[in-house]
């Protein structure tokens, strides 16, 4: 079987990584010649939009898949017409606009951060009023790694704020003073068996995720896989979605969601018997899905700007690297790092070694 990824990043790169022994092939369409993902596939080089490139990628594979969100919709249409486009084009359509993602999760009884739409100056004034501050000012769309987001606190300018994001159709979220940042990843197959991997602890820096770390037993795990089943089903979910929440004691409050495998989810692949590049796979083709239990207490460590010491890695007992093949700059995901250990104490000693080698990991640990 023939899968096509619209998307040729380090995502795309760990699903074909996991694709290729049990049997499937790989074509990717990215608009970059330096996709890291071009040496593991078949490689379409053109734009999302090119009507031609996306006739090609259906008509050369079963079905399509993707490893971002902010797919253009035409896109997927097109796509959706000719061949399988999973997970839905309608999860997709929710996940890539923060709007009516909130108002899913609120309908399905998920409980978020207080928010109002802002479509206008005007707009903004109400949802100032309405949601109080602090608050963030979020682009409705296009926005990751906290890129598209500005905080207003009591005395700022909204104008300012709604001038900085760039007068596009925004939200306007309450400042959560949250406990913990955890996420959920799922898997739902074709004929809608779910499972779920235990909830990943998350720590971000600058907007983006430094690390995560798998939790055991966590009392919350009912609760967000009693939100995630609500999501899955009302979606006719198929593959691999993550769940974001900001914890307040016994509450979730959801976040946003990625219709795609994750980055809190990279742990998987040592630290759970079958990892959620496998799983996804599984589930897009039509397959029993895998077992989600964890191997041990797992951490997951984001390279993110520069690549310490290989030799210096791998001195660190028991660490997994993996490098996605991308030249280093600032901000940029370069790769990752795993440790997986039975005993939790093991697990915190070789993080305190190996915060001596990469920088900035010290402050990332909970
Ligand atoms: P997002 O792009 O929505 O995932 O936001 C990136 C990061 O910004 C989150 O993981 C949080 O650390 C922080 N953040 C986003 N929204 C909020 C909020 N409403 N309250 C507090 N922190 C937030």
């Amino acid at each position: 079987m023939r899968i096509g990824i619209l998307g040729g990043g380090q995502l795309a790169r760990m699903l074909a990584l996991a694709g290729y022994p049990l049997g499937f092939q790989f074509t990717v369409l990215d608009p970059s010649g330096e996709a890291c993902a071009r040496p593991l596939s078949d490689f379409l080089l053109a734009d999302y939009g090119d009507p031609g490139a996306l006739d090609s990628l259906a008509t050369q594979t079963d079905l399509v898949t993707y490893e971002f969100e902010n797919v253009p919709a035409e896109a997927v249409t097109r796509l959706d017409a000719h061949t399988h486009v999973f997970p839905p084009p309608r999860a997709l359509a929710t996940a890539r606009d923060r709007l009516p993602e909130k108002r899913l999760f609120r309908q399905l009884g998920i409980e978020t951060a207080p928010f109002a739409p802002v479509a206008t100056e005007e707009e903004l004034a109400t949802a100032v009023a309405e949601v109080g501050l602090p608050a963030i000012l979020k682009t409705r769309t296009l926005g990751y790694d906290g890129k598209g987001q500005v905080v207003l606190r009591p005395g700022d300018d909204p104008r300012e704020a709604w001038s900085r994001i760039g007068r596009v159709p925004a939200i306007l979220e309450g400042l959560v003073e949250f406990e913990r940042e955890v996420s959920l990843v799922c898997v739902r197959g074709r004929r809608g068996e779910s499972r779920f991997y235990p909830l990943s602890e998350n720590r971000h820096r600058e907007g983006i995720l430094r690390f995560s770390r798998s939790l055991h037993e966590d009392p919350l795990q009912p609760l967000a896989e009693d939100y995630a089943r609500r999501l899955l089903e009302r979606l006719d979910y198929v593959g691999v979605l993550a769940i974001e929440f900001f914890q307040r004691q016994e509450r979730l409050l959801a976040n946003e969601m990625a219709p795609r495998v994750h980055n809190s989810g990279h742990w998987t692949i040592e630290g759970a018997v079958t990892s959620q590049f496998e799983n996804h796979l599984r589930a897009v083709a039509g397959m029993p899905l895998g077992d989600t239990s964890a191997r041990g207490h797992a951490a997951m460590i984001n390279l993110i700007g520069e690549i310490p010491r290989r030799d210096a890695l791998l001195a660190v007992p028991g660490l997994h690297l993996h490098l996605y093949g991308k030249s280093p700059r600032p901000g940029r995901k370069l790769g990752h790092l795993t440790l997986v250990e039975e005993d939790p104490r093991q697990l915190k000693e070789r993080l305190q070694r190996l915060a001596r080698v990469v920088p900035g990991l010290e402050e990332d640990l909970p």
